[in-house]
C-alpha cells in the first residue's frame, strides 16, 4: 500500500474535451460538404443492454453535431437481411461511418458477426473490426481503429501518463479491445505484455506493470495483489452484478455501491477490485471510465471516416 489513494481519471471529463475538440472539425466538414458527417447504426433485435448503448452513441453523436441514423431490423431477421441493410449503407454516398451492434441474436449463428463485420466497407469501419483496418494496424499504417482501446490510450495521454518505456500488461486478448489495445501501447513504446487465462503466474506478471489494462469480463477479478504500487490501472471490464453476495463480497459495509445495489437491484462493476483504489497511483473508475472515451471515440472515428472519404471530392 502507497498509503495515498489513487488518482481517479474521470473518463466523463475526457471524454467532453475531446467532443469539445472535434466541433470546429464537424462545422469545418459540415460547411464544406453541405451536410453533417454521418453514422449508421444498425441495431438487430432487442437485446436490453444494446437497447441502451445504442440509445446512448445516438444522443452522443447528436449532440455533437453528427447526424446518426438508427436501422433497426427484428430479432427473426435472416442473415441476408442485415447483410444487404449493410450493403445499401456502403453504397450511399452520405454515409460515412456503419456500426452493427454486437452481439446479434444468437440464431444467426456462431460466424455470423464475422460474416456482417467483413461486409462493411473498410473506410466506413468505425468500429475498426475489419480484416483489412486490423491488418493496417498491425502494420501501423492510418486506419480506423477499434473504438475503446483508441479510448484507453487517449485517457491515458490526455491524463499526462507515460507511455513510451513504459511496462504494460495488458489482461484479454479479445479482437474488440485486449489485442488492439496491446498493439496501440506497443506502436507508443510501450513495453507490453499480453495475457490470458492460460498465462502462468498473471499476479506476478500484472505486479511488474506501469500501466495495467484489464479487459476480462470478470467483475472484481483484479485485487491489489495484481497491481505494483503507484503503477496506472486501466478497468475497461464492464459487467453486471445482480448477485447479492457477490456484492457484499466486492464492496465493504457502507459503501455507496452497496446502496446502489439495494436500490437497483444490479450495478456494473469492472474488472477491478475497488481495494485497488488503495495500492494504484492512477485508477479508472467503472462507470465513468473507458466507457465514456469509447463513445467520444466513435464520434472521432466518423469524422475520420467522412473527412477521408470527401477529401477527394473537395
Ligand atoms: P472477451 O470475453 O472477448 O475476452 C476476455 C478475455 O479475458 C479473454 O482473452 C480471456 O482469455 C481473458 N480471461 C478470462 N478469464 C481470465 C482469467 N481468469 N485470467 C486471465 N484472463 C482471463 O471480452 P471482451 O474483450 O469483449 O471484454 C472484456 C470486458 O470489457 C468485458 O467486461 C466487457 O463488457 C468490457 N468491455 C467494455 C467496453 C467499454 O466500452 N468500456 C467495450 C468492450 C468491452 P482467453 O482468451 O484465454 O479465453
Amino acid at each position: 500500500m502507497n498509503g495515498m489513494p489513487a488518482r481517479l481519471l474521470d473518463g466523463v471529463a475526457v471524454a467532453n474535451q475531446i467532443r469539445q475538440d472535434l466541433r470546429p472539425r464537424i462545422d469545418a466538414f459540415a460547411a464544406a460538404e453541405g451536410r453533417a458527417p454521418a453514422l449508421g447504426i444498425v441495431l438487430v433485435g432487442e437485446d436490453p443492454a444494446s437497447e441502451i448503448y445504442v440509445r446512448n452513441k445516438l444522443k452522443s453523436a447528436g449532440e455533437s453535431g453528427l447526424r446518426a441514423d438508427l436501422f433497426r431490423l427484428p430479432e427473426t431477421a435472416r442473415l441476408d437481411e442485415v447483410l444487404a441493410v449493410v450493403r445499401d449503407l456502403n453504397a450511399r454516398p452520405d454515409c460515412d461511418g456503419i456500426l452493427v451492434q454486437s452481439p446479434l441474436p444468437a440464431a444467426l449463428g456462431p460466424e455470423a458477426e464475422q460474416v456482417v463485420f467483413d461486409a462493411i466497407d473498410p473506410r466506413k469501419d468505425v468500429d475498426g473490426f475489419h480484416p483489412e483496418n486490423v491488418g493496417r494496424l498491425v502494420q501501423k499504417r492510418p486506419s480506423l481503429v477499434a473504438c475503446t482501446p483508441l479510448g484507453v490510450v487517449e485517457l491515458l495521454d490526455r491524463s499526462g501518463i507515460a507511455i513510451e518505456g513504459a511496462r504494460a500488461v495488458v489482461v484479454g486478448r479479445s479482437d474488440i479491445v485486449g489485442k488492439p489495445v496491446a498493439l496501440l501501447l506497443l506502436h507508443r513504446h510501450a513495453t507490453v505484455t499480453l495475457c490470458h487465462s492460460r498465462t502462468r503466474d498473471l499476479q506476478g506478471v500484472c505486479a511488474s506493470a506501469d500501466i495495467l489494462v484489464a479487459a476480462i469480463g470478470r467483475p472484481a477479478f483484479v485485487t491489489p495483489a495484481f497491481v505494483r504500487p503507484g503503477a496506472t490501472v486501466i478497468d475497461v471490464g464492464i459487467n453486471r452484478v445482480t448477485d447479492a453476495g457477490l456484492v457484499r463480497r466486492i464492496f465493504p459495509e457502507g459503501h455507496r455501491r452497496r446502496e446502489d445495489f439495494e436500490r437497483r437491484g444490479s450495478i456494473l462493476v469492472g474488472d477491478v477490485h475497488p481495494g485497488v483504489a488503495e495500492v494504484a497511483g492512477a485508477l479508472t473508475p467503472v462507470p465513468g471510465g473507458v466507457g465514456p472515451l469509447t463513445i467520444a471515440m466513435l464520434l472521432s472515428n466518423t469524422l475520420k471516416a467522412a473527412e477521408a472519404r470527401c477529401s477527394g471530392s473537395r
